[in-house]
């Protein structure tokens, strides 16, 4: 699916994270705990206190919304306001990525290509860096060397660099660099990567965010669904622009997560510690792209199918089956799904005699 979006540090929405505030957290007194923007912490207080002064019948009207006004300018102003993610951790910006020691060399190119918005004419190279290579691709009418664009690409946190293998599949343009994108600062997919020159690696991160997801909802299809709940009960806004919709919410979590591993195990505890449930959800996703889940050994010993699978913690696997493959709907070998552990499991088929062809396919969530 694709995806589009502006830098990380986009333009502030008003309308739709109030929607977003009453429908998490309900009226009243739960909502003066939410830690949205100052627009979020006045509101329910002047509900708490026009219900508080219409208990008082000798009052008139005007006299009533002068004291909710009042009081709403006082609240206003006393409520201490929470700061978003990406407030809390953005002075980690300066020197992101310093300590990143790979440096990105040419392995070929340039070779012209018609890349994949609008074919537009450009060049295309493969990079080598930290042990992986991918693809980059400059559109012509962009006057950019391709040696401008290492220092951003050296600089992302190496756990997300498996998003330049992502884009750079098969025909995909890998990290693309585009003269324009309509006014946005980047469009991220697992189809591809497109930048403006002036793109930095916190963009990149924020993409990456979109690219992870989208890999992952492949073989996970509820994740997004996870996340939405896990951000409803975190209960702490990421930034203005994540309170849009829940794969922004996702993707700028992705960038302050990548701020925090750079920064070390103790700015990424208290980030794990702000928001529990997305840090674990996006932690396992991280790991899901690094470490795609894989039969790494299949036999048959003793006339029993076994399966090694290797894992993640906190997904579930089972083994399907079915006889042929034209068609028809796979079922499970065994009822029972076995949990994740982050190394390898084993799982059998444990019907017995076995028939002369079956087929497999193991499922997770
Ligand atoms: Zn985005």
């Amino acid at each position: 699916m694709p995806d589009c979006c502006h830098d990380p540090a986009g333009p502030l929405s008003w309308k739709v994270p109030l929607l977003r505030f009453f429908r998490r957290s309900g009226p009243l007194f739960p909502a003066l705990r939410a830690p949205l923007s100052r627009s979020h912490a006045c509101h329910p207080g002047k509900q708490f206190l026009s219900r508080a002064v219409l208990s008082r019948p000798a009052l008139s009207r005007r006299a009533l919304l002068a004291w909710a006004w009042g009081g709403l300018l006082l609240l206003g102003t006393a409520l201490p306001l929470r700061a978003d993610l990406v407030g809390t951790f953005s002075s980690l910006r300066t020197g992101y990525g310093s300590r990143n020691t790979d440096k990105a060399t040419i392995v070929s190119g340039p070779v012209a290509v018609n890349m994949l918005r609008f074919a537009s004419p450009g060049k295309a190279w493969w990079l080598s860096m930290g042990g992986i290579q991918f693809k980059v691709t400059i559109e012509d009418t962009l006057a950019l060397a391709i040696n401008s664009t290492f220092s951003r690409l050296q600089q992302l946190t190496p756990v997300y660099r498996r998003a330049f293998l992502i884009v750079s599949e098969g025909t995909k343009d890998g990290v693309a660099f585009y003269s324009t994108l309509g006014g946005a600062a980047a469009h991220g997919s697992q189809d591809y990567l497109n930048l403006i020159s002036a793109a930095d690696a916190f963009v990149i991160s924020h993409e990456v965010g979109h690219i992870f997801e989208q890999r992952t909802r492949v073989t996970d299809t509820t994740v997004l669904d996870r996340w939405e709940v896990a951000a409803q009960q975190d209960n702490i806004s990421v930034s203005n622009y994540g309170n849009t919709v829940r794969h922004e919410d996702l993707a700028e979590f992705a960038y302050v997560y990548a701020l925090c591993v750079d920064a070390g195990q103790a700015r990424l505890n208290e980030l794990q510690a702000l928001s529990p449930r997305r840090f674990a959800l996006w932690k396992m996703m991280v790991e899901f792209n690094n470490t795609p889940p894989e039969v790494t050994d299949f036999r048959i010993i003793n006339g029993t199918p076994r399966f090694v699978i290797r894992t993640i913690a906190g997904y579930r696997y089972r083994v399907l089956y079915q006889a042929g493959l034209a068609g028809g709907s796979w079922s499970p070998v065994n009822q029972t799904w076995a949990d994740g552990t982050g190394g390898n499991i084993t799982l059998t088929d444990p019907v017995l005699p076995l028939p002369a062809q079956r087929f497999y396919r193991v499922e997770l969530q």
